[in-house]
């Protein structure tokens, strides 16, 4: 345990990058998106096989008593971020970003002065959804925040895979990640049972969740809660009335293609475009 299953990584990053180019085929108007995407997804896949650290994993005992208190299992400090190549990945991902989006090419000045280390650390303590607390100050997301939480995923992902097996999924139930503590960004009715799963917008964690609760408020009001079904009936947008946030999913009992979940968000770019112009925001950050 505590290493990259390097054949799994490979097939994985095989079927993401399968799922974009047919994507960017498909949606001519969009070449540019799914470009930058690919290149994206590249230098992720590249820094998570060069992984070659060996996760310290919570005792058992400890991981099942922090799944009860609705903890999550990682910290900031067991990602083996090192400072040279991840501030390489994170300026190599500033660059496309900027490259991808004019706006965004201001903030390309001065890269190489920022200390990625910090922002990914103090990053990771803002994506975290603290329970029962006010939503925090909309942090500002610039290049360099998007960048940084883009090359944060590897290492995120590398780390969830090995705790995620050990986390109880019964026990659990919240709308936030039980591994990194952050907020979903899609969900999933799985194909067996119809049950929803949502799926961690930072280390891409899939966790049980209820059918009608809301995730980012905890609201059981089922008048309150609705979704629109997509025509054919394979994508929902569920929305909440009470905090205004939404969340899109994929039914995976009405799916004809070849689903693979960590493209799916973007393969479902015009569902958010729908909800923010409702007036409905994705989640905190
Ligand atoms: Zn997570
Ligand atoms: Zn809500």
């Amino acid at each position: 345990m505590g290493t990259v299953n390097a054949k799994g990584e490979e097939e994985r990053a095989r079927q993401v990058m399968e799922a974009l180019a047919q994507a960017r085929t498909q949606n001519p108007e969009l070449a540019d998106f799914y470009e930058f995407h690919q290149k994206v997804f590249r230098l992720q896949h590249e820094a998570k096989v060069q992984i070659a650290a060996t996760l310290e994993m919570l005792d058992q005992e400890v991981l099942r008593a922090r799944v009860r208190q609705g903890l999550p299992q990682l910290s900031f400090a067991q990602l083996p971020l090192e400072a040279k190549g991840f501030s390489r990945l994170a300026t190599e991902i500033a660059q496309a970003l900027g490259q991808y989006d004019p706006e965004l090419a201001a903030g390309t000045d001065g890269l190489e002065e920022i200390d990625w280390l910090s922002l990914a650390g103090r990053r990771f303590e803002q994506g975290m959804v603290n329970e029962g607390e006010e939503d925090p100050e909309e942090a500002e997301m610039g290049l360099v925040e998007v960048a940084v939480d883009l090359a944060l995923q590897p290492y995120l992902e590398w780390a969830a895979e090995q705790v995620m097996p050990h986390v109880d999924q019964e026990s659990w139930k919240r709308g936030c990640c039980p591994v990194c503590g952050g907020a979903p960004d899609f969900a999933a009715l799985v194909e067996e049972t119809g049950a929803r799963h949502l799926v961690c917008s930072r280390c891409r964690s899939q966790w049980l969740y209820k059918r009608l609760q809301c995730p980012f408020c905890n609201n059981t009001d089922h008048t309150k809660l609705l979704y629109y079904p997509s025509e054919d009936e394979v994508y929902r947008l569920y929305i909440c009335q009470d905090c205004k946030r939404y969340l899109k999913a994929i039914d995976l009992r009405q799916a004809t293609h070849r689903v693979v979940l960590a493209v799916e968000p973007l393969l479902t770019a015009a569902m958010d475009l729908a909800a923010q112009e409702q007036g409905y925001k994705a989640r905190d950050f």
